[in-house]
């Protein structure tokens, strides 16, 4: 086998935006309304600031509102609370996201427990959780859904598609493992969760016919854990120390997987940066407008359901 074809996670993205801003273009055509997100960021976390400041770009740029309250590390839990009530009563307000992680102290749970479900674009309230593993409809979580559309598409290429296939999530954590598990399986894909206290991981991702690494360790799973053909979908995001003595940058982003290594036994890998990174946002706009539809009524856009 040679080099894995790589997931240009960038492409895709552009091409679901584009989608999104010509449906917000009908709506507003046909009702004079557009699509506001509001995005709650608590503390100067400086990779925080980096992703609400992307969001806020290209949800402007799909035409939508978006609208963004920076707070202070210190704010109080009840004060981030009565601001989330004040975002659920605005009408005018279709999706509410708060910037994880929220600063030491503040109860996430009970933080995100406040988000009105029906504007709840990032998919973490216990409601949206629910109606995903029940199987009904909901906003889904954004990193997990870029995962499928990239898998998704990734198989396309090559005439299959994802029923039947053999997924292994590596992680199961509320944001990206759990979710992604539920996602597969919808698609009706044999699902295996792997976290920290499985046994013989290697072996255990040997079997994957799509593989997802979301783990936060660097380059942890290594290419010889990858079976010849496999789709390997990378949503680590790590930070570590730049080795290229040529780079004038001392640090530089890697996945959770052995890039070079996995690569020359997959037949399609995401690069990191550049693969599910940009998925999570474009998903995030696609929920926004779900959430404006689905509250105000209106059919969902063809093509975006
Ligand atoms: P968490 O730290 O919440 O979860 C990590 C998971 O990995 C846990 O379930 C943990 O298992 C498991 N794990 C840890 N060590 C091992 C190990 N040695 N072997 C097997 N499993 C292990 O991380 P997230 O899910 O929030 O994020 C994962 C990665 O994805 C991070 O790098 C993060 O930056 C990135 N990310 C990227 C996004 C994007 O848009 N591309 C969005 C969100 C996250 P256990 O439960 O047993 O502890």
């Amino acid at each position: 086998m040679g080099m894995a074809t790589p997931i240009d996670g960038k492409k895709i993205a552009a091409q679901v935006r584009e989608k999104i801003g010509e449906a917000v273009k009908i709506l507003h055509d046909q009702h004079n309304y557009r699509p506001s997100l509001a995005v709650v960021l608590v503390g100067e976390d400086a990779a925080s600031q980096v992703y609400v400041a992307s969001k806020h770009k290209f949800t402007r740029e799909a035409g939508m509102g978006s609208l963004q309250h920076e707070l202070p590390a210190d704010t109080p839990e009840d004060a981030l609370i009565a601001l989330i009530k004040t975002l659920n009563a605005d009408d005018n307000i279709d999706g509410i996201l708060v910037q994880l992680p929220l600063p030491d102290g503040v109860d996430t749970a009970r933080v995100i427990g406040q988000i009105d479900p029906a504007k709840d674009v990032d998919g973490l309230t216990e409601t949206s959780a629910g109606r995903l593993s029940l199987g009904r409809p909901g906003l889904r979580p954004c990193t997990p859904a870029g995962c499928v559309i990239l898998a998704k598409q990734a198989l396309a290429a090559q005439g299959e598609v994802l029923s039947g296939k053999h997924c292994v999530i590596i992680g199961r954590s509320i944001l990206v493992g759990k979710p992604a598990a539920f996602l597969f399986l919808e698609q009706n894909c044999t699902v295996t969760i792997a976290h920290s206290r499985t046994k013989d991981l290697a072996s255990v991702c040997a079997g994957a016919d799509i593989l997802v690494a979301a783990v936060g360790r660097p380059e942890m799973v290594q290419g010889n854990w990858v079976k010849e053909g496999a789709i390997v979908i990378d949503v680590g995001i790590n930070r570590v120390a730049n080795d290229n003595p040529k780079s004038k940058r001392k640090t530089k982003l890697v996945g959770d997987v052995d890039y070079i290594s996995a690569a020359s036994r997959a037949a399609a890998i995401t690069p990191v940066p550049g693969g599910v990174g940009p998925m999570t946002i474009a998903c995030l706009l696609r929920n926004t407008l779900l959430a404006a539809c689905l509250r105000r009524g209106w059919p969902v856009p063809k093509g975006l359901e």
